[in-house]
């Protein structure tokens, strides 16, 4: 701790440097801590090399109809043709961040609270994939599919709907282009980052040069050589595209959230989070979806009682089918128009099915969700000694650290942790790292997760899966929603919170939320994980009743109905005390 009057003193300055030196204190201490204060992880996610050979993905489209929401977040966060690029400075920018999807826009504003002087590039549009075409015109999207859903099984509770639902969907488009553009304008603007966080903006392509330079192309600047002294590449992913698809128009997240009419019937080929998320709000919309996947079960990689209760609660739903093991082997498209950038027209998929069976399914409209390729490629990686391949992307060490050493790369670019969340937090160490000479490692951190279908899908820390293949001993503690009072009220009847904890001890490991607000609820868990607080304090801990929530504190109070907490001496203990022979002195219970 400083020990001088004046902090603002070099003295105390140095004072504060050799208790980081010294272990007294942390960085965290100064700029906020970022690390579970205990020793937990998150599931060690291994995606298999690949190669160098560029992986077929599909191109970046404007954002459509060209109407007012549409223009006004363009010209806050893509002004291409508006703007023209600034001259780089003729010194050294101290950081080059190529991208601004949230990976870059983190890494400008810690950069920026370090005092550096920041140049960021963006290709397309500021706030990436999250605000653009992913997590918030999705969620926007999914909020108006649930109300449709409470609508129609209205009746269910008493509640009658005469005529039942009818959906406006250019109305719920355009209700998210107004949110959209909100967003943009007020938090990822060109605008705003070059007034609060960086030197400069270049809107274009960037490409390294040499290990510390880059070109930045647009065509209505012209080419800007930027020099610098670090960098950071955080570039992101695209959509995969299939070979099936290769000369078939279709959708993907570039062009899906252009629609402005519902197609009445489509193929959502992939079963990932990303897929079901639009597989079900679509079909809840009123489109008929079918759903093609080529494993043999629904997300394959999460908890098995989570990805049986989904899949349970989607065989319900009227308008969606899933195929597990489908096999596509081509796609007719005979045309149709194509509708402001997102097309669908008239398609037979063709194949087998899981018996063998053939399949000629149609549809007006197929979104392909197979999956994300690392944006590596334009970029000169080659050029400048930068590992890479098309499946892992840019290779890191554990503190974000390219082979070359003053390059980094953080988000979707390098991480096998492909959300917003993680990009965030990966940005914020890496440029610790980068500029304070902090060896903060990637896998301190502690990442939840969550797959917004419903029921959601939620969790934080390792898998039971992960344990045993690990030899860890563990126990794990099971509620249901269904036995909780207010789950009840609701008409909750499906999910569970399921803890894990090392055998012997009440230490969470692991935990898996299916159910509704089950990505809110996880972060109870997730605090409880950073902090270090057992299953046997979170049992002790009010939660109001009725709420949804007591699910957590129910599931950890089993640790306490099991004994866990007692033993015979401690039984006859409390037996002394009950019949008055012993006396507590100034305990607090
Ligand atoms: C449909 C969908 C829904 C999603 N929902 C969620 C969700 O609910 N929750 C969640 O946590 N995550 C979600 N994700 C994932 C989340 O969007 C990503 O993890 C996150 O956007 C990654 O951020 P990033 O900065 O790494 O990459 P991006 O957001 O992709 O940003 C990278 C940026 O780099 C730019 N760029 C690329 N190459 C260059 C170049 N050569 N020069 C200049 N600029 C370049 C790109 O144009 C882009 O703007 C979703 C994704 C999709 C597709």
């Amino acid at each position: 701790m400083a020990r001088h009057a004046d902090m603002g003193s070099e003295a105390a300055a140095l004072d504060v440097l050799k208790d980081l030196q010294s272990g007294k204190m942390n960085l965290g201490d100064i700029l906020g801590p970022l690390y579970p204060a205990h020793d937990v992880a998150s599931p060690d996610i291994r995606i298999p090399p690949g190669n160098k050979k560029e992986a077929r993905v599909a191109p970046s489209c404007a954002v459509g109809p060209d109407d007012a929401a549409n223009r006004r977040l363009v010209s806050s966060v893509g002004p291409h043709g508006t703007r023209q690029n600034p001259q780089p400075a003729d010194e050294p920018y101290d950081i080059l961040v190529i991208g601004a999807g949230v990976a870059g826009l983190l890494s400008s504003i810690m950069s920026k609270a370090l005092g550096k002087r920041v140049c960021m590039v963006e290709r397309h549009y500021m706030g990436g994939d999250c605000l653009n075409i992913g997590c918030f015109p999705s969620k926007c999207l999914i909020a108006c599919a649930r109300r449709a859903h409470e609508v129609a099984t209205a009746a269910e509770y008493g509640v009658n709907v005469p005529g039942g639902v009818t959906i406006d969907f250019g109305k719920i488009m355009e209700r998210m282009r107004i949110l959209r553009s909100n967003i943009g304008t007020s938090h990822d603007s060109v605008e705003r980052y070059c007034r609060d966080f960086c030197e400069d903006i270049m809107l274009g392509d960037a490409e390294f040069i040499d290990q510390h330079t880059a070109l930045v192309r647009s065509p209505e600047s012209g080419d800007r050589t930027i020099r610098f002294k670090k960098a950071m590449i955080g570039t992101g992913a695209s959509a995969a595209v299939v070979p099936v698809l290769a000369n078939v128009p279709h959708l993907t997240n570039n062009n899906f959230f252009n629609l402005t009419e519902l197609p009445p019937s489509m193929v959502l080929i992939g079963a990932g989070p990303i897929g079901i998320e639009m597989a079900q709000t679509m079909s809840r919309l009123g489109s008929k979806v079918t759903i093609l996947e080529m494993a043999p079960q629904l997300l394959p990689r999460e908890d098995p009682d989570a990805a049986k209760a989904l899949h349970d609660a989607l065989k319900e739903e009227p308008n969606l089918t899933i195929h597990f093991s489908a096999k596509i082997a081509a796609v007719d498209y005979v045309g149709g128009e194509v509708r402001t950038c997102a097309p669908w027209g008239q398609y037979t998929v063709r194949g087998t099915l899981k018996d063998g069976s053939a399949m000629a399914i149609p549809a007006a409209a197929i979104l392909n969700a197979t999956g994300r390729v690392p944006n590596v490629w334009g970029l000169g990686l080659d050029k400048i000694g930068v590992e890479y391949d098309n499946r892992r992307g840019v290779h890191v060490d554990d503190y974000f650290q390219t082979s070359v050493p003053h390059i980094y790369a953080t988000g979707d670019v390098a991480s096998p942790f492909k959300f917003t969340h993680a990009a965030d937090w990966q940005a914020r160490i890496a440029i610790r790292n980068m500029f304070l000479g902090d060896r903060s490692r990637s896998q301190q951190l502690l990442t939840p997760w969550c797959t917004y279908t419903e029921p959601e899908i939620a969790h934080v820390g390792l898998y039971e899966r992960e344990m045993a293949e690990k030899g860890m001993e563990f126990e794990t503690y099971v509620r249901h929603f269904k036995d909780v009072d207010r789950c009840q009220a609701e008409g909750t009847l499906r999910g569970f919170c399921k803890l894990s904890c090392a055998k012997g001890t009440d230490r969470i490991v692991g935990a898996t939320i299916v159910g509704p607000h089950a990505g809110d609820l996880i972060s109870e868990i997730t605090v409880c994980m950073t902090a270090g607080v057992g299953l046997s304090r979170l049992a002790g801990i009010q939660h109001p009743y009725p709420t949804t929530a007591e699910v957590i504190r129910q599931c950890a109070a089993i640790y306490w109905q099991q004994g866990k907490l007692r033993n015979p001496a401690r039984n006859a203990a409390l037996k002394m005390l009950g019949d008055g022979r012993a006396k507590l002195h100034g305990s607090k219970m």
